[in-house]
């Protein structure tokens, strides 16, 4: 069965083609800079790649673009839409209400728009995907999949904050966790590689992209994540700051006389990386720049310091929380390419560690998790 996978973001929408018995994916592309007058179409087909200019105002019409290249006569993949057997799409926020992936209804759909208050960047847009797919691939089936949902088994004590509990009932105040799927990803591939039930491992995954957050998984369960009640907390990121003393936030806000959505600019976009080197968000560009002479230099280096510092602390607070340790798993973007940074984690911890926890890289594959849950709920719901 081949299954559609749909990222939507506010301006983009990114779609993987999958054929899920072969675990292969058949095409991929993206829409990007959606609603501007520059809209272009990125795709890629058997190894071929190729970028065309299109015009695109909406969603709706990106995913029609998307449905045309598919089933294009040159460049299509598909004969007719009705090859595809269903549809899933990322949604980052799914509260405390979506444990597990869902099958999309009314009713989901209405629990997805609550949850935007949470997530105000990501979830309407995904829902302006659902939607659109709803119109223009009418009749198949789609499934949400929550970046939330994997650590929705943490307990009480690792979700709650230290703060009035009321605030937690009215609001839904607590830490949430992001990257779920591309933690279980790679918690269940280290588990295939290690030759173990994941049931009888604890390990801790670290995604390691723009974004950057850790998960103790014990026993298959994400029992503790560095993400909060959004993704701003715990690790240095690119550009967000992560763990940070909160009345920093008002000593801020009194000292340069700057309101909430300027705070929230600070810590989310100018911070992290970016923020502490002057220099990027890219992790690419402090290795570079840290092996030169000069302030720049020395702040990328500094930069560097702190993102490992965060990364070796945790692992130390996640073998604690877990009473043990089988793995380390680094994925993403800089997990995957930096072996030396892997090596260097490895070394500082030597005394910490026991030996025999192995250090893996695991390439992450969140959309080949959305097209598999897709197919399982569909094919279970057939079943029935
Ligand atoms: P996103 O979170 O947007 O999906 P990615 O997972 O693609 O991001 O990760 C982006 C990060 O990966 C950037 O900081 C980039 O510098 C880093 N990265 C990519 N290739 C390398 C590399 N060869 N060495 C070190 N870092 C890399």
């Amino acid at each position: 069965m081949k299954i559609l996978v749909i990222n939507c973001g506010s301006s983009s929408a990114k779609y993987q083609l999958f054929d899920v018995k072969r675990y292969k994916c058949l095409a991929r592309g993206i829409v990007e800079r959606i609603g501007s007058a520059h809209s272009g179409l990125k795709y890629e087909v058997n190894g071929c790649k190729m970028v065309r200019g299109v015009a695109c105002r909406d969603h709706d019409v990106a995913i029609r673009i998307i449905v045309n290249i598919l089933t294009d006569p040159d460049h299509g993949i598909i004969r007719s839409k009705d090859e595809i057997g269903g549809i899933g799409h990322r949604v980052v926020h799914g509260g405390e209400e979506f444990k597990v992936s869902t099958r999309i209804t009314p009713k989901v759909i209405r629990s997805i728009e609550k949850f935007s208050e949470l997530a105000p960047l990501h979830n309407p847009p995904a829902l302006l995907g659902i939607r659109a797919c709803s119109r223009i691939l009418r009749g198949i089936e789609q499934v949400a999949v929550f970046d939330t949902s994997f650590h929705q088994t943490m307990p009480p004590k690792a979700f709650l904050y230290g703060l009035p509990f009321k605030l937690y009932k009215k609001y839904g105040i607590r830490k949430y966790g992001f990257h779920g799927t591309s933690h279980r990803f790679v918690a269940e591939r280290a588990a295939e590689v290690l030759g173990k039930h994941p049931g009888k491992l604890k390990l801790i995954t670290c995604h390691l992209g723009n974004g950057c957050s850790m998960a103790a998984v014990k026993h298959g369960k994400s029992i503790d994540t560095t993400m909060g009640f959004t993704p701003l907390e715990g690790l240095l990121m690119g550009t967000r700051s992560g763990d940070l003393d909160p009345a920093v936030v008002f000593f801020i806000m009194e000292k340069e006389r700057v309101s909430p959505e300027r705070i929230s600019d600070i810590l989310n976009k100018e911070s992290g990386l970016l923020g502490v080197s002057g220099v990027s968000n890219d992790m690419r560009d402090i290795i570079g720049a840290s092996k030169k002479q000069g302030v720049s230099a020395r702040r990328s280096k500094m930069a560097l310091e702190i993102f490992i510092h965060r990364v070796e602390k945790y692992i130390g607070a996640y073998q604690a929380v877990m009473n043990g340790l089988d793995a380390v798993i680094f994925t993403a973007g800089i997990g995957e390419n930096s072996p030396w940074l892997v090596k260097r984690i490895e070394r500082d911890l030597k005394n910490v560690v026991p030996p025999r926890v192995k250090f893996l890289v695991i390439p992450t594959n969140e959309e080949l998790l959305i097209a598999r849950d897709t197919y399982n709920i569909i094919k279970t719901k057939r079943s029935n």
